[in-house]
């Protein structure tokens, strides 16, 4: 492949040279050139490597951009020059790799290569019009075309660097025929396919999916989606079951490239049955609702830290410090010092201080009558005073030990009507409910998922589970 791709950059210099009889002579000296020229540059130790023919996506030789009109090399310096010295034809251009590494530099890498500091400069002047070379990441696969000048010249030119970005993006920078670097950018055609998973739980719901084949970005989305409405830690239970219906993007030649959102996600409990949808709201924010409507962001969270166990719980129980029977006016969620505390709920911060014996406090206000208060932070979140409106999981603080504490807690309130209610016992309204013409705009969405889910799901039935949608 890379031969030929040699052979038609020297085509149309041979062409103009008018001396076809010689051509074969130039075009088996180039050759022997470029082998001589690769094998000295490997002892030199550089990390890279004649790129491989037939690698998708990979490679000037199989670039997307050789299809378009790029104007073919035709030379070097003055074209006049040429016609009248037949002599001064180029060896034809090498081609090399070169995988970032941490702490790369496009610079730096192209010193490696032998190219000038003005040739570079413009390279990256070049490439920053559609790729900022900064963005260029570990693992990032560089495909070179370096051009070896005629001696006694001895600085190299580039030809070209072709990369993918992401999955998504191809990018490369081509020096044209007067000698000017352009850059491109080509877009993958990205493929959608649904895709769909179950399975019955023995120790945890991501330990099930992976088994089951299923990708772990998937299996994360779904855990996500389920996060609302299931308390991972509680709730589930050996031999639960879960299903999964998702997006997946994938390229030409059929490789995922990317795993799009969860379409349904199911849970199958031992005492209840969650079934979430995703669904495009008018105004057009995206949301997870049940087979009824109603949206699985709670209004207020049950748990505003991650990771937390239930140290004590709502009720009268025997204070640890004071040694009374007295009522705990919340619960206590034990977890390191330091872990996030997030806002329950979109509301206004009405207090943010130390506050007697609650220690670092926030109280924040929501609607509806509601309050949540969370006491013994450690600190503040950043921006965290009284007055300012804050978004749910907006991180207002980091669990501590300040005030009356026996050790790092979450001590958290809800207070309804400025009474305190217990944050797990009362049934705290949800954020939306569908109405409506929406309603029905969802009841038709939900049919359609239900519908291409069993074609799916049929499918994977007859397909041996190789073949894991
Ligand atoms: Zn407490």
């Amino acid at each position: 492949m890379s031969q030929l791709n040699k052979f038609k950059i020297s085509l149309p210099l041979a062409k103009n040279s008018a001396n076809w009889r010689h051509w074969w002579i130039y075009v088996g000296l180039g050759l022997a050139l470029s082998i001589s020229i690769s094998g000295n540059l490997c002892a030199a130790d550089l990390k890279f490597s004649e790129s491989e023919p037939g690698e998708p996506g990979v490679g000037w030789q199989n670039s997307p951009f050789l299809k378009s009109e790029i104007p073919l090399i035709t030379s070097w310096g003055d074209p006049n020059d040429e016609e009248k010295e037949p002599k001064n034809l180029l060896p034809p251009p090498i081609d090399a790799q070169y995988t970032i590494a941490p702490g790369d530099t496009l610079r730096q890498v192209l010193a490696k290569f032998d190219i000038g500091r003005i040739e570079t400069a413009r390279v990256i002047k070049s490439l920053s019009k559609t790729f900022k070379p900064r963005n260029l990441r570990p693992g990032h696969r560089l495909i070179l075309q370096i051009q070896s000048p005629l001696p006694p010249e001895t600085q190299k030119k580039l030809v070209s660097i072709d990369f993918t970005a992401d999955a998504k993006t191809d990018i490369a920078v081509i020096r044209d025929g007067r000698g000017d670097f352009v850059a491109q950018r080509h877009n993958r055609e990205l493929g959608r396919r649904l895709a769909y998973g179950e399975g019955i739980i023995t120790s945890s719901l991501y330990q099930a999916g992976t088994d089951e084949g299923i990708p772990a970005r998937a299996l994360i989305n779904m855990i996500k989606v389920f996060s609302f409405d299931v308390d991972f830690q509680r709730d589930i239970q050996q031999n639960d079951e879960f299903a999964l219906f998702y997006e997946r993007l994938t390229d030409e030649t059929g490789t995922i490239a990317e795993i799009g959102p969860v379409i349904f996600a199911r849970l199958k409990l031992r005492r209840r049955e969650v079934k979430l949808y995703r669904f495009k709201l008018k105004k057009g924010e995206i949301d997870y609702f049940d087979n009824q409507g109603r949206s699985v962001k709670k209004f207020l969270l049950s748990t505003p830290t991650d990771g937390a166990r239930i140290s004590s719980g709502f009720g009268r129980r025997r204070h640890p410090i004071l040694g009374y029977s007295k009522l705990h006016k919340g619960i206590d969620f034990a977890a390191p010092r330091g872990t996030p505390v997030y806002a329950a709920g979109n509301g206004i911060i009405e207090i943010a201080k130390r506050y007697g014996s609650y220690g670092n406090y926030v109280r924040i206000r929501h609607k509806n009558h509601y309050k949540t208060a969370y006491a013994h932070l450690k600190g503040f979140g950043p921006g965290i005073k009284s007055g300012i409106r804050v978004r749910q999981r907006r991180v207002i603080g980091y669990i501590g030990s300040t005030g009356r504490s026996t050790g790092p807690h979450l001590h958290y309130e809800v207070i309804y009507k400025n009474r305190h209610v217990n944050p797990r016992g009362v049934r705290i309204p949800t954020g939306i409910q569908l109405a409506g013409k929406e309603y029905k705009r969802f009841k038709a969405e939900r049919k359609k998922i239900d519908r291409s889910m069993i074609v799916l799901r049929k499918k994977n039935a007859t397909d041996t589970k190789i073949d894991n949608y």
